[in-house]
Order: structure tokens, then C-alpha cells, then sequence
């Protein structure tokens, strides 16, 4: 092999342009594996409604009352409970909705849910409920929330208050994960437990709860549950409930 001093500087030149050539290329494959395109995502994560947390949930929103029946009366303005009930309901509707669930609404304005054909023997009353627990069987709900407001004939008592059926342990949780809701958004001055209540709306197999939001014979309180903006912040806070129970049961 021929060794003259000319080539052996020429030698020295080619290998350092070997050798950058080389560390581009490394380079050039290193940034394309660092900036390789992601793994292709489900399709389901491609709809923007599949991400929301109450997607797949069927939601019974029954708000209390109606029609012939009003309810408790508010001490002061005279409204009645079921005027207060339906107004929170819809508020519940919108931010179940918002979360991705499908809710049904067991009445949309004054009405009770009597039919004509009703038979003698049963009261106006137990007709009504027995149709709210049929529609909630007939819209296969996972669930059934009942708003309805509270009052005392002591004023001084205040606060929401969550019941579920005694023995339900999925109503139980559901009722739990709703009272913390309430009391960390609306921070009444009374913090109250959910507890076990015999409601006929309770008798689904499914996961329910009827709701007190408050007191209407309560002074402060009546006031608060009259607001629009109080009854937007408690269906945020229903919905806030529900969304941490499903996170529980999944
Ligand atoms: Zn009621």
C-alpha cells in the first residue's frame, strides 16, 4: 500500500467528512424515532362526546310535585315547592346534559302524572308516583334523581339533605358522593348527612336518591333557592355528585 505524506493529510480529511456525515445521519435518526408520529388513537376517542364522564348514563331527573299537587309552601313568597323543584330540575338537566348523560325528565312543566283512566280505589297521589317509577323502569335509567325542597316548622333549619333507600348499597353511595357535593360547592351553614328515607321514588333497583336542596321555611335560605344563580350553582353541584359516583362504580 502506497504511503505517500500528500494522501495521508487527503486520508485524514475524508475520514472527518466520513465521521460528520455519519453524526448527521445518527442524528437525523435519532430526531425522526424521538418525533415519531403517535400510536393511531381508538376510533370512540375520535367523537368528542365519548370523552365526556356521564357518556352511557341514562338519568331519571324527576323534579317533585306538580299539577294538582304543589308541594311545601314557601314561608315568605308563597311559591310553591313544585315552581322551585321544576326550575332546579332543569338546571340539573342541563348540566347532566353538558356532562354527556341522557336525561329524562319525568314531567317539563305544571303537570301531575295522573291519567283520566285512573281507577277508583287509587288515590291521585299514588297514581302519580307509581307513573314516575314506570317511566324511569321504561327509560332502563341507571339512575334517579328526585329534587324536591325541604321546610320545617322551625326556621332555623337549614341545609341540603340527600335520603336513599335503606338496604340500596349503590343508592347509599350515590348519596354520599351527592352531600359532599353539595356541602364543598354551595357551603351551607349547615352541614347535614345523607340518610335513609322510605320514599316510594326510591324503590328502583337502580342507584336513587331524592334530594332536599334546602329549606323554603327557612328565611335565608327560601331567598337563596328563589335565585337563578343559586339554582344553576345547585345543578352543578347535582351533577358534580353524579359525575363522582360514576367514577366510583366504573
Ligand atoms: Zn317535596
Amino acid at each position: 500500500m502506497q504511503c505517500l505524506p500528500g494522501n495521508k493529510g487527503e486520508r485524514k480529511l475524508t475520514m472527518a467528512v466520513l465521521l460528520i456525515v455519519m453524526l448527521g445521519i445518527f442524528t437525523a435518526v435519532a430526531a425522526f424515532q424521538k418525533y415519531a408520529p403517535p400510536a393511531p388513537t381508538p376510533v370512540e376517542a375520535e367523537s368528542p362526546a365519548a370523552v365526556l364522564p356521564l357518556t352511557g348514563w341514562r338519568i331519571v331527573v324527576d323534579a317533585g310535585h306538580g299539577g294538582y299537587d304543589g308541594g311545601a309552601r314557601a314561608r315568605d313568597s308563597g311559591l310553591w315547592e313544585k315552581e322551585i323543584n321544576l326550575a332546579v330540575a332543569k338546571q340539573v338537566e342541563k348540566a347532566l346534559t353538558q356532562r354527556g348523560a341522557a336525561v329524562f325528565m319525568t314531567r317539563t312543566g305544571d303537570e301531575d302524572l295522573c291519567s283520566d283512566s285512573r281507577p277508583a280505589h287509587k288515590t291521585m297521589k299514588r297514581e302519580d308516583m307509581e307513573n314516575r317509577v314506570a317511566l324511569a323502569v321504561e327509560a332502563k335509567a341507571d339512575m334517579v334523581l328526585s329534587i324536591h325542597m325541604n321546610e320545617y316548622r322551625d326556621r332555623t333549619q337549614s341545609g341540603p339533605q340527600v335520603f336513599y333507600r335503606q338496604g340500596c348499597d349503590s343508592g347509599r353511595l350515590l348519596a354520599g358522593a351527592m352531600q359532599e357535593a353539595l356541602i364543598a360547592r354551595l357551603q351551607p351553614k349547615k352541614e347535614r348527612a345523607a340518610l335513609a328515607g322510605d320514599y316510594f321514588i326510591l324503590q328502583l333497583d337502580v342507584p336513587s336518591v331524592l334530594i332536599e336542596c334546602g329549606f323554603i321555611s327557612n328565611a335565608a335560605e327560601e331567598k337563596l333557592l328563589l335565585s337563578k344563580n343559586y339554582q344553576q350553582r345547585l345543578g352543578e353541584a347535582i351533577a358534580e355528585g353524579v359525575e363522582s359516583y360514576a367514577a366510583l362504580a366504573q
